[in-house]
């Protein structure tokens, strides 16, 4: 299972696209990727191999400069196509690698203001919790900290915004995910290997870190809300 993510200037579908392709190995039973298009959020998911996410994609091509994409290893819901993350809920979408472990109370919480769960996933809480606090007037930022304060579990988390084609977001907490850092563009996978020919200057992100990606800047922050710094480190991988 895995994640890889890009804010930047070119089409970021193919990308993303062969980002998940280097993170199969890890295994995965469905896939999905979502973009954010001069304001709009679209996606296309599949269930099983990549090869039918892309075939999917042909069939509904997804543009856009700026993408999340996901490969999937379900353990809450089956591994369908309905499942298949992104996850998306009023004006986000979101990728979650992990286990959401208060997803049922939090689930109770949102049904109980009116919210609909179209899946069976612990993961689409975060879309819904995001969102939640977007329509309440909070900038993506702060809404993003206020999610993931209320998550418990093991999380690698990506999110994109309606009307922001300019801005991902990233969190982690017991599931590895790293920045990459490019030139007018900045990336997000779950490791090396899927930025391995994006960039070669790489920051893993330490456990209860968030970082905010535009294509310009990259900012982190740990589970307090402080701004940290973490090391650059330059890889050899890349081509
Ligand atoms: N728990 C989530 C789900 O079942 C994410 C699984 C994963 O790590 O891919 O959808």
């Amino acid at each position: 299972c895995g994640i890889c993510g890009v804010v930047g200037y070119q089409p970021a579908t193919p990308i993303v696209f062969e980002g998940l392709r280097r993170l199969e190995y890890r295994g995965y039973d469905s896939s999905g990727i979502a973009t954010v298009n001069h304001g709009q959020l679209s996606r296309c998911r599949a269930a099983g191999k990549l090869d039918n996410l892309k075939h999917a994609l042909e069939e509904t091509p997804l543009t856009g400069t700026t993408a999340i994409g996901h490969t999937r290893w379900a353990t809450h819901g089956a591994p369908t196509t309905g499942n298949a993350h992104p996850h998306q809920a009023g004006q986000v979408a979101i990728v979650h690698n992990g286990i959401i472990e208060n997803f049922s109370e939090l689930k109770s919480l949102l049904e109980a203001k009116g919210r609909f769960f179209e899946t069976e996933t612990d993961s689409e809480v975060v879309a819904h919790l995001l969102d939640e606090h977007i329509q309440q007037g909070m900038p993506p930022k702060e809404a993003a900290f206020a999610t993931i304060r209320q998550l418990r579990g093991a999380y690698a988390i990506a999110m994109i915004f309606e009307g922001h084609d300019n801005l991902l977001i990233g969190a982690r907490h017991g599931a590895p995910l790293a920045v990459g850092y490019g030139n007018g563009e900045m990336f997000l996978g779950s490791d090396s290997l899927a930025l391995a020919p994006l960039s070669n200057r790489i920051t893993y992100l330490e456990d209860g870190d968030w970082c905010v990606l535009t294509r310009e800047q990259v900012e982190i922050f740990d589970a307090t809300g402080n701004a940290v710094n973490r090391p650059v480190q330059t890889t050899s991988l890349s081509t």
